[in-house]
């Protein structure tokens, strides 16, 4: 490596590989080297993947800026496990196999570490759902650009069944690795919230302050400035905390998010909606919203409502709202933009 490497990422892997190599172009119009090192009894395979792997690149480039490692290479290595994001020489162990979408899950993953891990590199382990949950996000919003919003909708709805909620996301003391992976107590067996819950919390963050916003504080969050996009000498990388990205999605929104970072990401506890509506009304019937907190936690988030089929978005300022319907009652978040008490 002619770059930093994050020092929790190296490894040596040592096989009779065969190489494939090509390349691929760049945003920035550079040629980007692409060296797979494939065992031999899997070398046919390797050519579809280096394709499929090449639009997982313009994906990326198009969101978060470019591949960060141009000068030297875009690589990965077979291994007997899964996968690891080490930088410009991912571990790759799915054993070349594509989802009912076509997607190589593993792939698309770890490669997108080399933007969420190895371009913007936690500075301890309590921030590593800026790795996963980034990441996490990124995975699913690449169903939104293969098959549209609403499977991008369904996938994300799907995340918020397994979150534990135990620990936050972002805790503020340090921690060790196996801390953050894994919810306490639940050590072993299970990944823990900093992958769903921190793509879900994105996710949350997109809807509140909309598309144009969040797209560009994603990609400042990679590359905080233009020349930053255009560096290749290892200035690019950056070691990062979760209050810079707040930083960053408040200056890029215009409006104050601490009360979002802190109920979703700095204590483990989910906000509960509560919704009122009347037993016997037909005609201008009011439906009451309200936020319940952990600890009262300020929580001024809107929330879409669905009237006759038709969607609005409540605003809620002090937490609480009022919209008005006749006949059918609504239906609250019909999809799911909001993490919260199932
Ligand atoms: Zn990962």
């Amino acid at each position: 490596m002619r770059n930093p490497i994050s020092n929790y990422s190296m490894v040596f892997n040592a096989a009779p590989y065969k190489l494939i190599e090509d390349s691929v172009k760049s945003i920035t119009g550079e040629t980007i080297p692409i060296k797979f090192y494939i065992l031999p009894e899997s070398f046919e395979k390797g050519a579809k993947l280096i394709e499929e792997t090449k639009k997982y690149n313009a994906f990326y480039e198009k969101y978060i800026g470019p591949f960060p490692f141009r000068s030297e290479k875009l690589g990965i290595a077979e291994t007997p496990h899964l996968g690891m994001e080490h930088s410009t020489m991912l571990a790759y162990g799915n054993k070349f196999q594509y989802n009912a979408n076509g997607i190589d899950t593993l792939q698309l993953h770890e490669f997108g570490h080399e933007w969420w891990a190895n371009l913007v590199t936690a500075s301890d382990w309590r921030d590593f759902w800026i790795h996963e949950g980034f990441q996490s996000f990124m995975d699913t919003l690449y169903l939104e650009e293969l098959k549209g919003k609403e499977a991008y909708l369904t996938a994300m709805k799907n995340r918020a069944r397994g979150f534990k909620n135990k620990q936050p996301v972002a805790p503020r003391e340090p921690k060790i690795a196996y801390q953050v992976y894994m919810s306490e107590p639940e050590y072993l067996n299970s990944d823990g919230d900093i992958y769903g819950k921190g793509a879900y919390f994105l996710h949350t963050l997109r809807y509140l302050i909309g598309d144009e916003k969040f797209f560009k504080a994603l990609r400042h969050m990679a590359y905080p400035t233009k020349e930053m996009e255009l560096l290749t000498d290892g200035r690019q990388t950056r070691l990062v905390n979760t209050d810079d990205f707040l930083t960053i999605a408040e200056a890029d929104s215009g409006m104050k998010l601490d009360w979002l970072f802190e109920m979703y990401l700095r204590q483990p506890k989910l906000p509960k909606l509560v919704v009122a509506a009347p037993a016997d009304c037909a005609v201008n019937c009011p439906l009451l919203l309200r936020w319940e907190t952990p600890n009262n936690m300020p929580f001024p988030m809107p929330v879409d409502v669905e009237i006759d089929g038709k969607i609005q978005r409540v605003e809620m300022p002090d937490g609480k709202g009022t919209v008005t319907y006749s006949g059918r009652p609504p239906v609250v978040d019909p999809k799911g933009w909001v993490l919260k008490v199932q």
